[in-house]
Order: C-alpha cells, then structure tokens, then sequence
C-alpha cells in the first residue's frame, strides 16, 4: 500500500452503521455512526452506504470511487461469510440471501471483504491494538450480542466454512434459564450479553439498572453491585475457562459496550479463570481491554483486513 492510499472500514450492526476511513498507518481520517435503516431492503442500503462513502473520499480525500487510491472496503455484519461472500440469514438485520461481497465491489468500485464483527475487532487488534504482542488470542465482544475471534498461530481462525469462533454460543450450563438470541438455551451470550446482564442484576436487585450504573457502582464498591460482578465474572470466566483449553491462547482480549466495565473487571473476570482453569494455564492467560477504541474495533479491523488481503 503506498502511503497516499486509504481504505474504508466499515461495521453494520443490528443497531448502528458506522463508518471509518483510515490511511495505510491506520490514522482514522474520518469516523461516523448513525442508526442502521433496517426498512431498506440490502440492495438499497449499500447503495445510501456508498453515496455517503463516496462523498466523505470526495471530502476528504478529493477522489471519486473509481481512484486507485481507495484500495479498499473491509465490511462487518452479522453472520458475514468471508468465504461465500453471501450473508445467507441475519435476522438482526432482517436479510436473507444476500450477496454483500458482490453489493460492495459494484457500488464502491474496489476491492472488497466481508466478515462477523467480532473476527474483524481481531484481526484490527492484531495489527493495529492490544494484539500485536500475541501470536494466539481470543478477542470477545461484549455487546449487543456476544462474539469472539481467534487468532491462532497469528492468524484469523474461521473454522470450515467460516462457521467456528462463535464462542458466545459455547453452552455454560443446564439450567434451561436463559434463552439465547440464536434460540438456544443458557448461551455464554445469554448471560454476558447487554440484555444477560440487565437480566442477572434484575435477578440479583430486582431493580433496573443500567450496566453504566453497574458500573459505578462497582467502582464506588456498592456491596450490591459486587454480587452482581462476582454472578457475571464467573459466568464470563467459565466460557474463558473453556476456550482455553481448546486453543491455548496467550490472552483474551475484551471489547465491546460491556467493556467499559473495565480494567477492575477484568481483575474480578481473572481471579475467577484461574481459580475454574485447568491447571496447567492457571495464572498464565492474560485477560485485557481492547486498545482500540470500544466500539471501534470492527472499523478498525476491516480497514486492517482489506490492507492485509490487498497487499498479502
Ligand atoms: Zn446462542
């Protein structure tokens, strides 16, 4: 990638979109977030996505789609396939069929590359964040859903068919309490999602509150909010406990809205690994925040993307 060339990067989630423009070194040159119209049908939506993207390249950078200085567009959705290409069923989306790959390439008019969210915060972690010192980590996601990406050996990890490094769907226990969003039952992510956790502090407090005040609260110490952290830590801790087992990474590394619980969960989420881990990793797999940005990772990881598969 020669150094006046820029990249989009690009996370459409069942909530927002939001947009990145980065250059080769990784700068974000421009960033936005607005909610995702999920009343247009996929065709139309990559078609308003590309009217706004070619208009912040205009602004920006002073081209049109079509310049080679755009190398490329590295795109985040729910249940991307890297290898199809194809979004087959995203119901937070509401798509069906959808061939985004081939939507990005015409409309963009440059390369492209698809991916789940949560693998595309990986590989923006392993180039550009918290990753870089690792050769193997597991990145999870903690928001809306919960999601995680492998790096393995240095790199992404898809399983066949792209269909592995889905551990938010790792079964933590047979209580048969909590629904999953994907229709299975006592889900990591029926627990350690935004919706789990509101739903474990009702349990524990029955009162609402927000995971913003959970989180104060914890930092002030409030007994109350403990418990809740300690219900939730240990939950998070068993899915760890089991994926590292399987793969062995040299840490985990924690992104996502739920993150910004912080530092000091991530204290509470260790001591509670290492007193369920096997023993030969006690005390030896760290547990981290993502460096970039909380919410930015996918944006950050599909500009990486693109730039590692363009200039492979
Ligand atoms: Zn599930």
């Amino acid at each position: 990638m020669k150094n006046d060339q820029v990249a989009f990067g690009i996370d459409i989630g069942g909530t927002n979109t939001k947009i990145g423009l980065f250059d080769y070194e990784g700068n974000l040159l421009h960033y936005s977030t607005h909610r995702t119209n999920k009343d247009l049908s996929p065709d139309q939506f990559i078609q308003e996505l590309g009217f706004e993207c070619e208009e912040i390249l205009s602004t920006k950078i002073g081209v049109p789609f079509g310049s080679s200085r755009l190398v490329g567009v590295g795109v985040g959705a729910p249940m991307a396939n890297f290898f199809s290409g194809m979004v087959d069923h995203a119901p937070n989306l509401g798509w069906k069929n959808v061939p985004l790959k081939k939507l990005l390439i015409d409309t963009f008019k440059t390369n492209a590359v698809i991916e789940n969210d949560a693998n595309l915060a990986a590989v923006g972690e392993k180039k550009w964040g918290a990753g870089r010192a690792f050769t193997d980590f597991i990145l999870v996601t903690l928001g809306t859903g919960v999601g995680t990406g492998l790096i393995l050996d240095g790199k992404l990890y898809r399983g066949h068919n792209a269909l592995g490094g889905e551990g938010g769907h790792i079964i933590l226990s047979h209580t048969k309490k909590r629904l999953c969003s994907c229709g299975g039952v006592d889900h990591l992510e029926s627990y350690l999602s935004a919706q789990g956790i509101k739903e474990t502090i009702f349990e524990f407090l029955g009162e609402h509150w927000t995971i913003e005040k959970l989180g104060q609260e914890f930092l002030a110490q409030n007994p109350k909010a403990l418990s809740v952290i300690h219900c939730i830590a240990h939950e998070l801790a068993t899915g760890l406990s089991t994926m590292a087992v399987l793969f062995g990474p040299e840490a985990f590394i924690i992104g996502g809205g739920v993150s910004k619980l912080g530092e000091q969960f991530n204290k509470v989420v260790e001591e509670k690994f290492n007193e369920l881990v096997h023993f030969s990793l006690k005390n030896k797999v760290k547990i981290l925040s993502a460096s970039l940005s909380r919410d930015k990772g996918a944006v950050y990881g599909g500009a990486a993307h693109i730039i590692d598969e363009v200039f492979r």
